[in-house]
């Protein structure tokens, strides 16, 4: 076993506490890498804040992380000991129905469908204090070492900067994803984004790579406006200046709706308001942000019966071990600059002023 540090989350609604942790070694199929750097996702607040009942504590969160590998289980042939790897929250078997289709990413041999907070083998590789602690998302990102399932690890360019890749784990592979993939942008559109967090803004980044010719940025954070218009949004609103509700706004600006809209928030009232905003017609509104569990949503069927398409996706829309190494070529060519989305670099003992930040919409 490695002793080393990891942000632990004993209960919901509480802080993480930094404790030292043992890290059994990789069982066959499994890698152990260090964790260098690691994002903060507004989903890891999510587990924090209690939204997944199913979630079971205490578990080390985290979810957006870069780093090397450290050793490897019996077997696993793909990555070897000092490989640069992004480690992924959606796994890919390569032998399931959806691993064989090349149109979907959701394998059905993920922590989805069998349970969040084990490995796959039903068994943590994580103790503390002498209590075992649970895996969030087979990846446990906010830890300085991690055991994951090989068909979880993505193997990156060896040039990297795990630094500033550590972003493509989750929020940016996310929302560019989103633009690229599920909704297809096409060269000369209308978009509108709602929400620009860190990973409504990789949509925004998404769609100007697409060649959208207007992105309507919709938050209301004002602060967030100036970035959105850095990365390519050519219009920012904030729903707070408006009487009349949001998506009224987007169509009078837009004549009919936009060709594509995307929620990054997670609330169902502006998932409602985003599928209202684009057009009746070709429009397709994309979910990336992710509701409470349980959350319900009624709308209007004549919104779908004439035309619209509606869909959702999970990191990106495509398998990720495949997408995110392709998308860190990208980033070494110079393709996009995520390193514009970030806002502050903390050491990990200051974990907790990072989500101070993220819930202060810094
Ligand atoms: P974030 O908190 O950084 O950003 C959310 C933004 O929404 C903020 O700028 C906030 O001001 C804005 N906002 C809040 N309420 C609003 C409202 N009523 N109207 C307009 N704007 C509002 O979050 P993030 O890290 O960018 O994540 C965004 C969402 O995406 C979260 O729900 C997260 O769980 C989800 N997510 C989904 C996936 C996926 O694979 N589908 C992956 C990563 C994150
Ligand atoms: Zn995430
Ligand atoms: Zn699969």
């Amino acid at each position: 076993a490695i002793r080393c540090r990891a942000a632990v989350a004993w209960a919901v609604d509480k802080p993480l506490s930094v404790e030292e942790v043992e890290v059994a070694p990789p069982k066959a199929g499994e890698v152990r890498m260090k964790i260098v750097a690691t994002g903060i996702c507004r989903t890891d607040d999510h587990v924090l804040k209690g939204c997944f009942p199913n979630m079971d504590f205490p578990v080390i969160p985290g979810h957006e992380g870069a780093g090397i590998v450290e050793s490897v289980g019996e077997g696993v042939t793909s990555v070897k000991p000092g490989d640069k790897v992004i480690p992924v929250s959606l796994p890919h078997c390569g032998e399931c129905s959806f691993c064989l289709n090349p149109e979907s990413n959701y394998c059905l041999k993920s922590h989805f469908s069998e349970t969040q907070c084990l490995l796959p083998d039903k068994t943590s590789r994580f103790t503390c204090k002498g209590k075992q602690i649970h895996h969030f998302l087979w990846v446990s990102t906010f830890a300085e070492y991690t055991v994951i399932p090989e068909y979880a690890v993505a193997k990156i360019d060896a040039a990297a900067p795990l630094d500033k890749v550590c972003l493509l784990g989750c929020g940016f592979s996310t929302g560019y994803g989103a633009a690229v993939n599920t909704a297809k942008v096409k060269p000369g559109s209308t978009c509108a984004v709602f929400g620009l967090g860190g990973v409504g803004l990789s949509v925004v980044m998404g769609c100007k790579a697409a060649g959208a010719s207007r992105i309507i940025a919709v938050d209301i954070n004002k602060d967030k406006f100036a970035k959105a218009r850095e990365l390519g949004a050519t219009d920012c609103v904030s729903p707070q200046d408006f009487k009349k509700p949001i998506q009224e706004v987007v169509i009078e600006m837009t004549g009919h709706g936009v060709d594509y809209s995307f929620e990054v928030i997670g609330l169902t009232d502006t998932m409602t308001a985003a599928l209202a905003s684009c057009n009746m017609n070709t429009g397709i509104c994309v979910m990336v942000g992710v509701a409470a569990s349980g959350s319900t949503i009624s709308i209007d069927p004549m919104l779908l019966l004439s035309g619209r398409t509606w869909k959702g996706c999970l990191l990106g829309g495509r398998k990720a071990r495949e997408f995110i190494p392709k998308l860190v070529s990208s980033y070494m060519q110079k393709k996009f600059n995520s390193d514009l989305l970030i806002t502050h670099t903390l050491p990990f003992a200051q974990v907790n002023e990072g989500f101070e930040l993220l819930r202060a919409g810094k």
